[in-house]
């Protein structure tokens, strides 16, 4: 099996290399990666400058491995369409040292660089620790290692792109796998204002919320407890149901405006 590892943390981070070191046992392995942190920048993709990739020496000797002057997902699509032949058979993004869980999904780079090999017909998965210990990145390098396997041998579908999360925990002491789906909400967005001496500015802060979640099917509600959480991810972001509109909605506000 040949599999594209990627991040949104940079060429040098340490989970993605513990990643590596892990799957090289069972698998070829070629590293296209940002050539620096890029987290949070989600999907975006760089159409408005060029692009350069470098061919670097890697952290484990025999590894192809390349920088890319872009964004997560800029790195795969140029991994996927130019960079790597022959071509590959899964793309696995991480190991992200902080989680990706609820509505952080939208704006992870570690997501946003797995749904880039889905897109293009490929299982991908993206992998994030609670923390990132060492003990933590081991285990999820491990998991993701089986998870391929158990794509290689069938036994999840091919056209599968997952978000997994493990909790902080020795293995021995988490409590289960659960498949979860996304959490409605995991952060209060706020913006702080500062002056610099010359300037106002603004930063913008993303506070994890504390209330306990209830819902026990989702990934928060699985970390938080002890479990590692795996949610099957889709691209479309339709409303499922639709909304309960009365059938005259859409003409009546098709006529509203063209009376307006
Ligand atoms: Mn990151």
């Amino acid at each position: 099996m040949r599999i594209l590892a990627t991040n949104d943390d940079g060429i040098l981070a340490d989970g993605l290399w513990e990643l590596v070191r892990e799957l090289k046992n069972t698998a070829e392995v070629v590293v296209v990666a940002p050539d620096r942190e890029q987290s949070a920048t989600g999907t975006a993709v760089t159409l408005r400058q060029p692009l350069r990739v470098q061919k670097v020496i890697p952290r484990l000797p025999g590894i192809e491995t390349y920088s890319v002057e872009g964004t997560p997902a800029d790195s795969v699509i140029l991994a996927l369409s130019k960079i790597i032949k022959p071509k590959v058979d899964l793309v696995i993004s991480g190991i992200n040292p902080g989680p990706n869980l609820g509505d952080d999904v939208l704006i992870s780079g570690t997501v946003g660089a797995a749904l880039q090999g889905y897109l293009r017909g490929l299982p991908a998965l993206a992998v994030s620790v609670d923390v990132g210990t060492s003990r933590s990145l081991s285990a999820a390098a491990r998991l993701a290692a089986l998870l391929a396997q158990k794509i290689e041998t069938n036994i999840l579908p091919a056209n599968i792109f997952l978000n997994v999360n493990l909790p902080d925990l020795p293995t021995t002491e988490i409590k289960g796998i659960s498949f979860t789906r996304l959490a409605s909400k995991s952060h209060i967005n706020t913006v702080e204002e500062g002056h610099d001496g010359r300037r106002e500015y603004y930063w913008l802060v993303r506070q994890k919320i504390n209330d306990k979640i209830a819902d026990r099917k989702t990934d928060i509600w699985a970390i938080e407890n002890g479990n590692i959480s795996i949610t099957a991810l889709y691209t479309d972001l339709s409303n499922r149901p639709a909304l309960p509109l009365s059938d005259g909605f859409c003409s009546d506000l098709l006529r509203q405006l063209q009376s307006c």
